[in-house]
């Protein structure tokens, strides 16, 4: 079959909730793709970051394939000899006490979510069924219906209520509007280090921290979601890390599944997930040991190949290479790390005829929101890779 066939069977048989470029991947290799008529393709979009590895990374592929001949699903009911240790390295690498396995992220945010009302309950002492959970506007945290249910981005809600009561939003980057939101009854801060869905919105220099010092002196948990900033993406182990904050609570997803499988997990500190009890949380595949044994490689592999210090930086080159670009239609480029966002002019059209004139020359990359080029390669990307990717920015931002 052919990509145009392709396409068509997924329009007619697939539900329409995504709108993506016309190109079918049928294969791929660390920071390629290869369409269905064999046509190569640099990958700077990386799966919004799970494929911080690159495409089938062959420590973590191999960690799979041995992890598929032994044994792959035992549900939570028995243990299984990949958890406990997955768990310790996890622990060891992010510096927590404790983790909860899950396998996507939001499942990771609302894991953080019910461990932050349970804290509130059975620690702060805020009275039953009153706990809130201060979020920020231009959020991203999944589409369940309660995380849908802080979202400001109006397509993520509409017709999708009524929705879950508690939550409280604050503007991003306003130290102030957090102040003044927290109560009594405040049991979370929940905030990414930089808004990724946002269009790469990086909060004013000192925010984290702030944040992180304030919910410290009033008793509220800060709650960070890594899930996209995660495992080098920033340059830094974690985006919490640039302003050397250790939340109370982090939701981890995306990279953490080596580009392989998916794993999430919630980390942080034994009082508040030690509150869970037996039955009163879980998840059938959460912890299973294959998943278990692809993140213990992933999280190796990002150790041995320094891709957190490759990302600091290629992305510092990155950002350099792509503002000395002359086009009318940029207004701004920022970001941290192999993280960065081109945000273009109202005038210039949407980002998305940028994204497929990129397409045709071979790179994808992929618009967020109306105005926001977002690029984020692969970290095992080498410095060649990355100037050649500039190139077609260039070509498209001076010729379009
Ligand atoms: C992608 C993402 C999520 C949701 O992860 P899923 O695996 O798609 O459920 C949550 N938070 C952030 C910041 C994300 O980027």
């Amino acid at each position: 079959m052919d990509s145009r066939e392709l396409i068509e069977l997924a329009e007619r048989y697939g539900a329409h909730n995504y709108h993506p470029l016309p190109v079918v991947i049928a294969e791929a290799e660390g920071v390629f793709v290869w369409d269905a008529a064999g046509r190569r393709y640099l990958d700077c979009l990386s799966c919004y970051s799970a494929l911080n590895h690159g495409h089938r990374h062959p420590r973590v592929v191999r960690a799979a394939k041995e992890q598929l001949d032994r044994v792959t699903l035992t549900s939570r009911a028995f243990h299984n000899a990949e958890m406990g240790p997955f768990l310790k390295e996890l622990c060891e690498y992010t510096g927590m006490e404790m983790a909860l396995p899950m396998n996507t992220g939001a499942e990771a945010v609302e894991t953080a979510l019910k461990a932050a009302r349970k804290w509130a309950y059975q620690v702060k002492g805020v009275p039953r069924y009153e706990a809130e959970i201060v979020t920020c506007a231009g959020n991203f945290h999944g589409r369940t219906i309660s995380v849908v249910s802080f979202s400001t981005e109006p397509l993520y809600r509409e017709d999708f209520g009524p929705f879950t009561p508690g939550f409280r939003v604050v503007p991003y980057g306003d130290l102030e509007a957090l102040e003044r939101a927290i109560t009594d009854r405040t049991a979370a801060f929940l905030v990414e280090p930089i808004q990724g869905e946002a269009g790469v919105i990086l909060p004013p220099d000192g925010y984290l921290r702030a944040a992180a010092d304030l919910c410290d002196r009033r008793n509220v948990l800060f709650i960070a979601d890594e899930v996209q900033t995660g495992f080098g993406r920033t340059g830094r182990r974690f985006g919490c890390d640039h302003e050397g904050v250790r939340p109370d609570l982090a939701a981890l997803g995306k990279a953490l599944g080596g580009g392989v499988y998916p794993v999430s997990a919630v980390v942080g500190r034994a009082g508040v997930l030690g509150l869970f009890r037996p039955g009163e949380h879980g998840s059938t595949f959460g912890g299973n040991p294959l998943a278990c044994a692809v993140a213990r490689e992933a999280l190796r592999v990002l150790d041995d190949e320094r891709l957190v210090e490759r990302s600091a930086a290629l992305g510092t080159w990155l950002v350099e290479a792509l503002r000395s670009i002359e086009s009318p239609h940029v207004r701004e480029v920022r970001g941290r790390g192999l993280f960065v966002g081109l945000e273009l002019r109202p005038e210039a059209g949407g980002a998305r005829r940028f994204c497929e004139a990129l397409m045709e020359r071979g790179l994808l990359c992929k618009e967020t929101h109306e105005h926001v080029v977002r690029f984020a390669p692969p970290l095992v990307i080498t410095q060649e890779q990355l100037e050649w990717a500039v190139e077609q920015v260039r070509e498209v931002l001076t010729t379009l």
